[in-house]
């Protein structure tokens, strides 16, 4: 199965996954490729970190399941190799869920938002995102939430940490149930 987190910067996607993920040894993270800088403080693996001349080369070579550029900078998801029996979860833009719906409708598509724009982007100052940056993100916050549901992914609101992957969780418990029917 592939699971699909898409949702604005800043509303948590990162750190609900970083738990999902941790807590479930049959999810298969995947590592997408940027031609974003590293941020000050990421982690190195955080992504595959690379230029666009080796991104283009390994579009060409159709390596990749999804790719976007957002604000500027590629981000793809690679062509997954996860161990038998493992499901595939990708944190990525939009867009990229777009594709992935279209390439896999079976996928489970799930949007995660800010309770309001407000405490997003309070999240975006206080992870130290800067400000003209936060004010990109707010720009086109609602018009990705309006593509996630013309997408008709599930909604989870990351208010409290604890109860958005609890939902995640309760959403792929479903969704593999289906899977086995
Ligand atoms: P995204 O991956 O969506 O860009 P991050 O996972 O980097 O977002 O989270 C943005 C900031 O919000 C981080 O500083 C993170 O610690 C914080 N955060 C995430 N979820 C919550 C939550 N439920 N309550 C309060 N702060 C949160
Ligand atoms: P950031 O620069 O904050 O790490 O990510 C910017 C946006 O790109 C986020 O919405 C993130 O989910 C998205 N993203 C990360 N990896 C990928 C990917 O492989 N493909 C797509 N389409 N978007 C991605």
């Amino acid at each position: 199965m592939i699971i699909v987190i898409s949702g604005p910067g800043g509303v948590g996607k990162g750190t609900v996954v970083e738990r999902l993920v941790a807590g479930d040894p049959k999810l298969w993270l995947s590592r997408s490729w940027t031609t974003r800088g590293r941020r000050p403080g990421e982690a190195h693996d955080a992504y595959h970190f690379t230029d666009r001349g080796s991104f283009e080369a390994r579009v060409a070579a159709d390596g990749f399941l999804e790719w976007a550029e957002f604000q500027g900078n590629l981000y793809g998801t690679p062509t997954p190799d996860a161990p038998p029996g493992r499901d595939v979860v990708l944190e990525i833009d939009v867009q990229g869920a777009e594709q992935v719906k279209a390439a896999h409708p079976d996928a489970l598509l799930v949007f995660v938002d800010a309770p309001s724009r407000e405490v997003q982007r309070r999240r975006l100052l206080g992870r130290g995102d800067p400000p003209e940056a936060v004010d990109r993100r707010l720009a086109v916050a609602d018009e990705e939430a309006g593509r996630g549901r013309a997408l008709g992914a599930t909604v989870v609101v990351n208010d409290d940490l604890d109860e958005a992957v609890g939902r995640l969780r309760a959403l792929i418990d479903e969704a593999r149930r289906g899977a086995a029917r």
